[in-house]
């Protein structure tokens, strides 16, 4: 058996196949990675990784819910409601894409 570097990884995991006869058979198989999720609550984007992917503002990393969270801080933010400096941490990064400061 040949242990190629490609092989090596803990990524790909071996399989035990029934060769012909006593033959002991293996194939190695690629781990699945983890799908696409919502950068702040973790939620599974649905078409994310799919030929219609969303389009829309922070598609394929933010989950709907999410993203309009953070529209609406954006608005409150440009109508001089609140500071940028109120939102927190995690959402502040995706808050200021929009407001633009
Ligand atoms: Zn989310």
């Amino acid at each position: 058996m040949c242990m190629l570097p490609r092989f090596r990884s803990k990524s790909v995991r071996k399989i035990d196949r029934k060769g012909l006869g006593k033959k002991a058979k293996f194939r190695y198989v690629r781990k699945a990675g983890r799908g696409a999720c919502c950068s702040i609550c973790g939620a599974v984007l649905a078409g994310a990784k799919s030929s219609s992917r969303p389009s829309r503002i922070f598609g394929g990393a933010l989950c709907p819910k999410c993203s309009l969270y953070i529209i609406k801080l954006a608005g409150k933010i440009k109508g001089g409601n609140m500071k940028l400096e109120d939102v927190d941490l995690g959402r502040r990064e995706f808050v200021r894409c929009l407001v633009g400061q």
